[in-house]
């Protein structure tokens, strides 16, 4: 559906000092498309001494709900009608729902950062959480571990007092003595079993990406997993650091994702699907890791991805690599001895890998990838990251004629190839049309003008 304002489109907003840098937008604009509701979301710079005229006057403009931003979470609750229990316990509002007489807060920080782990299948229930920092973030965190009964919960912060205070209001909230407050240097003292640990200060964001808040590496080797609640970088020192330990590291990324989308569902009591999340994230990712300036071709295997981009190298000046070459030459061995020894899983990692060494060192390059490259959703947004991406469309029939000599095909070593491409194209399909900037048809095409069409798509998109 194309969106327009109009008369009954209902605005959204986010109140803050700053603003500038926000990616709300982007995740309620694209809420707003993918469940087709006619609303907008746009920052609002408010200075806290006009705050509860902000609000105020929001109520009057029939606005239908705002988040709130630092500096104003906790000033905020004075100008609220109402309160839920979680954000009144964490003394923090992040999200304004609209009532009657005027807007209740809630705070989807939590709940956001609950979803988040959850869909990577990490549970807190009896375990031991480690939570670095006591600022308006750590407060959320640890409120959010007690709510999912965590055997131990040890905050550290660099003054002290903060962390104290907050374990002693949350044990008391909670009626427990299961949260503990130590000194950033006093991790020595934490119990010598696996922690889940939640970055929660403000080191390592960028532009101080070489930090991280503790750098001893026997820390590390008790991190089973690390969440970090930054994301820009990607990838903070803490999770380096947890990640060579063999820890699982993740971002803050899909905490900002889902503490987004809880409050959309508030504001417009709908339920976002997970690939209604999984499309607003990819748009996320995009706003933080901007396409690079190389040109990467996929579609199914003969398509015409190799001999193109040849061409694209001979007429252009591009550096021509083939991922199935590069992964090869890296392993030592064939895709098909690749597939025999380790399976596909462990090949499509591989492709992940490859993808990030190349947008770390590839540049002005044409890239024809593997025919599943972007069938993981994670390599799909690598190759967005990569270049801009050109799918090479042909039809099942040409393919065919293309494919049917070869024996270097591992996923046509069956009974009835031509019935295995149908399956493969009916489901990649949308997959590659999705990953892609452009489709472009191949089928009865000179290769030298695809070759001159896609050269020009990119030359537009990188103005
Ligand atoms: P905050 O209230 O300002 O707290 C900052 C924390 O960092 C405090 O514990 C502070 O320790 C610590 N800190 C700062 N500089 C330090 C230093 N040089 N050495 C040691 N500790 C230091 O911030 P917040 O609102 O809790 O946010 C914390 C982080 O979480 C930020 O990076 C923010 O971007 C991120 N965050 C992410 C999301 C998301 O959706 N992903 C949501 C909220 C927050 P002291 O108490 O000793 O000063």
């Amino acid at each position: 559906m194309k969106q327009q304002i109009n008369g009954t489109t209902r605005l959204l907003g986010l109140l803050g000092d700053p603003v500038e840098h926000t990616l709300s937008p982007v995740i309620h604009n694209n809420l707003g498309k993918h469940l087709q509701k006619n609303t907008v979301y746009v920052p609002f710079h408010v200075t806290s001494d006009r705050l509860k005229e902000a609000v105020e006057g929001a109520f009057a403009l029939n606005v239908l709900g705002m988040n709130v931003t630092v500096p104003h979470k906790n000033q905020v609750m004075d100008y609220v009608t109402d309160l839920d229990p979680a954000a009144k316990a964490i003394g923090a509002v992040n999200t304004l729902v609209r009532t009657e007489n005027g807007y209740k807060g809630y705070n989807t920080d939590m709940p956001g950062l609950l979803r988040a782990i959850q869909s990577e299948g990490i549970e807190l229930k009896n375990r031991t959480v480690v939570i670095l920092g006591a600022g308006g973030a750590s407060k959320a965190v640890a409120y959010m571990c007690l709510q999912e009964q965590a055997k131990a919960v040890f905050m550290l912060n660099r003054t002290v007092e903060k962390a104290q205070s907050i374990a002693e209001s949350m044990n008391q909230q909670f009626h427990c003595e299961t949260m503990q407050a130590l000194a950033m240097e006093e991790w020595t003292q934490l119990p010598k079993e696996s922690w889940i640990v939640f970055q929660c200060t403000s080191i390592g964001l960028s532009p101080n990406t070489e930090q991280a808040v503790i750098e001893a590496k026997e820390f590390y080797e008790n991190v089973e997993v690390g969440v970090d609640l930054i994301y820009n970088p990607a990838e903070t020192r803490f999770m380096k650091l947890v990640t060579a330990a063999g820890g699982q590291a993740y971002n803050g990324l899909k905490m900002l994702l889902y503490q987004g989308i809880i409050a959309y569902e508030l504001w417009n009591q709908v339920q976002v699907t997970d690939e209604q999340a999984e499309l607003v994230y990819d748009a996320l990712y995009e706003a933080i890791h901007p396409t690079g300036d190389n040109i990467v071709l996929i579609g199914f295997m003969g398509s015409g991805k190799s001999t193109i981009g040849r061409a694209i190298e001979e007429q252009y000046g591009y550096t021509f690599i083939d991922t199935d070459a590069y992964i090869e030459e890296r392993e030592g061995c064939s895709i098909p001895q690749i597939f025999e020894k380790k399976g596909e899983a462990y090949f499509r990692q591989l492709e992940t890998t490859v993808l990030q060494e190349m947008i770390a060192n590839t540049h002005h390059g044409l890239i024809a990838t593997g025919g599943g490259m972007p069938l993981r959703r994670e390599n799909a947004r690598l190759v967005r990251e990569l270049g801009t991406v050109v799918y090479l469309n042909a039809t099942e029939e040409t393919i065919w004629e293309r494919v049917k000599d070869s024996h270097n095909r591992p996923l046509l070593e069956c009974e009835n190839p031509q019935a295995r491409i149908h399956e493969l194209m009916e489901n990649r399909q949308p997959i590659y049309q999705r990953a892609a900037h452009v489709t472009i048809p191949t089928d009865g095409r000179k290769i030298a003008e695809i070759a001159n069409e896609i050269y020009e798509f990119q030359l537009r998109e990188n103005k």
